[in-house]
């Protein structure tokens, strides 16, 4: 089975160009709080920067990532993650294996890194608090995630949700996560689709719950009517300012809305990318 190829910054397999320093530039316009991530202030970013991990080789990340991501869960723990099956879900899930060796070093630093197609992995608290918003109180059965990139926040899904779906709209990027999810026999538990998820999935909705991985202006309509009565969904909303947007239906027409954190996350964009 080949790693599908991607279209990176750097040639892939080559030590990370950008330096192992936690919170630097990652190039191409990326930054650890301009992609999937919160915007924190400096004081904030300074005090997770100091408890990244030391540095270690890709190529010995094999054996130190279950310390590596051990660290990871008890950061996220500091920073207000309580759900105990969120954090097992991410400690269970090798998020090294999804992104090109050159950065795989880095993979368990609290920041959203670039994954090809001037896309980005979402920053480790983001999943968490996505995910555990959604399943606060509940354990939703039936979930859609919008925006698969290279299938991590799905993985950690699958590991305690009975039915995911995620979709992609960049075909190398459902290729790579399909790649990420057959390679860690995840394959099954997430049906992975190739499309525009501003339209959701019709055919298999309703969803207990939704989350979406990209920001729109607004959270599309397709997908608010694509949620069970009861069923939660969460998107970061904006353009140059975004917030997570936690939105519950509470009637056939009727949705409650919430505004969470100030974000940073890649655009929603309609149509497929082939
Ligand atoms: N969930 C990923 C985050 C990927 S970044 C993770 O686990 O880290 C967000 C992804 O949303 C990008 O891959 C982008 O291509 C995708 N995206 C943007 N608009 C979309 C749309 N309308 N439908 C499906 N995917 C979309």
């Amino acid at each position: 089975m080949r790693k599908p190829v991607t279209r990176f910054p750097f040639a892939a397999g080559t030590t990370n160009r950008f330096g192992r320093s936690s919170l630097g530039s990652l190039g191409h316009g990326f930054s650890a709080t301009n992609s999937n991530t919160r915007i924190t202030f400096p004081t904030l970013a300074a005090a997770q920067a100091a408890v990244v991990s030391a540095p270690v080789r890709a190529g010995n990340l094999g054996l130190n990532s279950d310390r590596l991501r051990d660290q990871m869960i008890q950061r996220l723990r500091n920073q207000g993650i309580q759900d105990d099956r969120v954090l097992d879900a991410m400690m269970a899930v090798p998020r090294h294996v999804f992104m090109d060796e050159g950065l795989a070093s880095r993979a368990y630093e609290d920041a959203a890194l670039p994954i090809g197609h001037g896309q980005t992995i979402s920053q480790p608290w983001v999943v968490a608090r996505m995910i555990s918003v959604v399943c606060e109180n509940r354990t939703p059965a039936k979930v859609l995630e919008v925006g698969a990139g290279c299938g991590y926040q799905s993985a950690v899904l699958a590991q305690f949700i009975k039915e995911v779906h995620a979709i992609e709209r960049i075909r190398g990027l459902y290729e790579l996560a399909r790649y990420h999810l057959r390679s860690l026999k995840l394959i099954s538990r997430v049906r992975l689709s190739f499309g525009d998820g501003m339209l959701g999935l019709p055919g298999v909705a309703p969803f207990d719950a939704i989350i979406v991985a990209a920001a729109g202006i607004k959270i599309p309509q397709a997908l608010l009517e694509q949620l069970a009565l009861g069923g939660r969904l969460i998107a970061p909303e904006g353009t140059s300012a975004q917030r997570l947007i936690l939105i519950e239906r509470i009637g056939v027409a009727t949705w409650h809305r919430e505004e969470l954190e100030s974000v940073r996350f890649v655009p929603l964009r309609a149509g497929i990318q082939s």
